[in-house]
């Protein structure tokens, strides 16, 4: 038995062919879970009975468990979701202006142990399945019905491009006109740096958004906040998104957590800006550091961080600040499957 939602369209066709059964009822069963979100082939009432037999003789359809609920007053709203081997993974839904986005999770747990993040803290468990991000979106989707998620970000928990196949999949399946349907610009994968993955996202033909999680222009720095650096050291790193760029005609957004004492001095925005010099098809997005309980990271106070916004933007850098959203819930990243996990 295998959960049909580990299948593309391409493979679900080629599947039905070998039962015999015309393949453009793949189609209708993509409609059916995801654009209808149904998980029963029961009720895929214009799929002939013999087929809904073969389907449910050969295939599951999985769903995840919501183990707890919150919403911010800004109406971000955090699922704390119970997988079924019992691991716990966290999604958001944010909504902005017109905007609508999910925030999803990639693994259980992480390996990279960035210091300002809480989905490291509890070390690496496992990479989530293509069905299992999938999921995800299901229960967000079903969550704002009846609107429609506007946007996807793989910014939860996990490194995406430490988890390849699995996220392209699920991006492919999400982009797909029987699928989610959303387009590849509204889909963004946000990496800590792992350069391979970048260099083959770049090969994929897809259109899809690239932001970078930087947070420090100097690679001593860097490699303390992010133990990742080690390995893919800033100029490298700095040259495989602009291979991304080249290939793709698509920006790449550097994150950079604004943290006091540590990184949000004018030295520092000076760095970047030499880092990224020359460099057309980037942007700069700010985030104020989110207080996270055990990690002792605060966010500079205000005038720090206009007075390092203004600096890059007088240097021709394309600089947004990013308003933190969720702090009554502990939106940012683990930290709520942290707490659920500790008590
Ligand atoms: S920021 Fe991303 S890569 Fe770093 S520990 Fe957190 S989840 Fe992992």
């Amino acid at each position: 038995m295998q959960d049909i939602k580990e299948l593309t369209l391409q493979e679900l066709e080629n599947r039905l062919e070998n039962f015999g059964v015309k393949k453009y009822h793949a189609k209708q069963i993509f409609s059916w879970i995801y654009k209808k979100l149904t998980l029963d082939f029961a009720q895929m009432s214009d799929l002939p009975k013999g087929l809904r037999d073969k389907l449910n003789a050969h295939f599951f359809i999985s769903g995840l468990e919501i183990a707890r609920k919150i919403k911010s007053n800004d109406g971000t709203k955090k699922l704390l979701l119970k997988l079924a081997d019992a691991n716990f993974i966290e999604a958001v839904i944010i909504p902005v202006n017109q905007r609508l986005t999910a925030c999803v999770s990639t693994q259980v747990g992480c390996k990279f142990a960035c210091r300002f993040c809480a989905s490291g803290m509890n070390g690496f468990k496992r990479n989530l399945s293509c069905a299992e991000i999938l999921d995800e979106l299901l229960l967000l989707e079903k969550e704002v019905y009846p609107e429609r998620l506007t946007n996807l970000v793989f910014m939860g928990t996990g490194e995406p491009l430490d988890n390849y196949e699995e996220v392209l999949k699920s991006a492919k399946i999400i982009n797909s006109s029987v699928g989610f349907n959303m387009g590849a610009r509204r889909i963004s994968i946000s990496t800590s740096g792992i350069i391979p993955g970048i260099l083959r996202l770049a090969g994929e033909g897809l259109q899809i958004e690239l932001s970078v999680s930087l947070h420090a222009a100097d690679d001593k720095l860097r490699s303390e906040l992010m133990p990742v650096n080690k390995r893919y050291p800033l100029k490298e790193l700095i040259a495989s998104c602009k291979a991304y760029s080249d290939k793709t005609n698509r920006q790449v957004t550097f994150e950079y957590i604004l943290i006091k004492g540590m990184n949000s001095d004018l030295k520092n925005a000076q760095l970047l800006v030499r880092l990224l010099s020359g460099y057309k098809l980037s942007k700069v997005n700010l985030i104020p550091s989110n207080p996270v309980s055990g990690l002792g990271l605060e966010p500079p106070d205000k005038k720090n961080i206009l007075l390092f916004k203004d600096y890059l933007f007088k240097q021709g850098v394309n600089v947004t600040l990013r308003r933190e959203r969720g702090q009554d819930i502990d939106a940012a990243c683990g930290q709520l499957r942290l707490k659920y996990e500790k008590n």
